[in-house]
């Protein structure tokens, strides 16, 4: 198993229960990643995509508005093009009701997958049945949202409409100054996202299996094409079978395993506050910019905005920065007092699918990555899915609109 974030280590202990023996290989601890950063979200709801007919008029603003949810950086702009072109064909009317149905599949069972989970590992306690609110400042941001949960509610999904009070009566830290809102309580939370990918690998160790610590150079096939090792900076190691999961570095490694995929990253940044200075009891989600301000253990996390600028380029930390200045007007008063920036990079596929399943042409290698902004919510499903496939069992979703070949 390359990759020891939260997919692969769902994967692994799925594997596991299946009865077979696995190794995780990383470079970094488990789940220290963008594993560790994430907003801590189970967005059973998001059956929306990122690129949507509404997202086309926005690109222009895209490449100069450096406080909007999704920014280009001009340096990596050659670079990503390719894969905005295919963001845009993704944004047609008739794509985005199929990848949502695609992305329902998934979702659905998503909840289920993790409780069976969150049980095995006792993990109770990063678990929080909290629903999420979706709250709004100005009515041209609520008009705008319209469609967006038309379509959430098309595909199933609860959202209760909240006015002012309403949402403050919910969460008394909300300013009095907003618009509207929805509430979603299906919708849950993790507390603690490296507590939860620690309690994981506690799992995982319980149950036998190894973990090395490699950054890992390259994998080398085989005449027939199947992996053969996987090499490193430390001792190659001889595989039997592999299951890429190295998120948003992925790519070359599917390409060494006969997979072309247009797997770039959506960089994300948190500012996390140790001592917020106000209490709140579950994720608000500031519909207006499209970030998140959660409580977390031991404080609030502001999180959130996507930017195109690579693996390689430094972090640009007045992201991180903005995300307090714009989250001031909805929770007024947050102590920013000892505030830390990070910054994670989303695995993301043009079209908001992700990859799982078996690479084009090979017996023995899984591809399960390129979640994108919902790689923790799909985690536990994702490693059922894989440990279905290594089992020759039929998995009970429909993996076709998850091919890596589909682009
Ligand atoms: C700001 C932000 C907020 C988010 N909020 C949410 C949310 O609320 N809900 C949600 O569902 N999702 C959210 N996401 C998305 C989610 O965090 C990711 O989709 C998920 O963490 C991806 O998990 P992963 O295991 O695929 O990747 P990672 O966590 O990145 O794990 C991949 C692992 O592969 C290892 N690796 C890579 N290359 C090599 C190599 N050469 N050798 C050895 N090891 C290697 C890495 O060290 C890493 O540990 C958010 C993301 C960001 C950035």
């Amino acid at each position: 198993m390359l990759g020891a974030g939260v997919v692969g280590l769902c994967c692994a202990v799925s594997l596991q229960k299946d009865g077979h023996s696995v190794t995780l290989v990383d470079r970094m601890d488990p789940g220290t990643g963008t594993s560790f950063g994430n907003a801590g979200l189970i967005q059973i709801d998001a059956v929306v995509p990122i690129a949507t007919p509404g997202i086309l008029g926005n690109v222009p603003r895209m490449l100069l508005d450096p406080k909007g949810p999704l920014v280009v950086r001009w340096r990596y702009l050659h670079r990503i093009a390719p894969w905005l072109a295919k963001f845009v064909l993704a944004a047609r009317p008739d794509s985005v009701e199929r990848i949502s149905m695609a992305l329902a599949s998934l979702l659905d069972s998503s909840n289920d997958a993790w409780l069976e989970l969150i049980k095995a590992a006792s993990a109770q306690e990063v678990w929080r049945q909290s629903g999420e609110l979706h709250v709004y400042r100005k009515k041209e941001a609520w008009d705008a949202a319209q469609s967006t949960h038309e379509l959430r509610r098309r595909r199933g999904s609860l959202l209760e409409d909240l006015t002012v009070d309403e949402m403050r009566q919910l969460e008394p830290a909300l300013s009095p100054e907003l618009y509207a809102g929805v509430f979603t309580p299906n919708a849950n939370s993790i507390t603690h996202p490296l507590h939860l990918s620690e309690k994981l690998f506690e799992l995982f160790r319980r149950n036998g299996g190894e973990f090395v610590k490699d950054n890992i150079l390259r994998i080398e096939t085989g005449s027939d094409g199947e992996p053969s090792q996987l090499v490193g900076e430390h001792e190659p190691r001889t595989l039997d079978a592999l299951v890429i999961a190295a998120g948003a570095f992925s790519k070359p490694f599917a390409k060494s395993a006969g997979t072309s995929v247009p797997l770039d990253t959506e960089r994300g940044y948190h500012l996390w506050l140790p001592d917020p200075g106000v209490e709140m009891r579950r994720p608000i989600i500031v519909g207006d910019h499209r970030f998140g301000i959660v409580p977390m253990t031991g404080g609030i996390r502001l999180v959130g905005t996507a930017e195109f600028a690579g693996l390689e380029l430094p972090p640009y930390w007045d992201r991180a920065d903005i995300l307090a200045e714009l989250a001031a007007p909805f929770v007024p008063g947050l102590n920013l007092d000892g505030a830390e920036r990070w910054m994670g990079y989303r695995p993301s596929l043009p079209d908001s699918l992700p990859v799982i399943g078996r690479a084009p042409g090979r017996k023995d290698v899984y591809l399960a990555f390129g979640h994108g902004h919902l790689g923790l919510t799909m985690g536990a499903v994702t490693g059922q899915l894989i440990a279905d496939l290594a089992a020759n069992r039929t998995p009970a979703i429909d993996l076709a609109p998850f091919r890596a070949e589909r682009f």
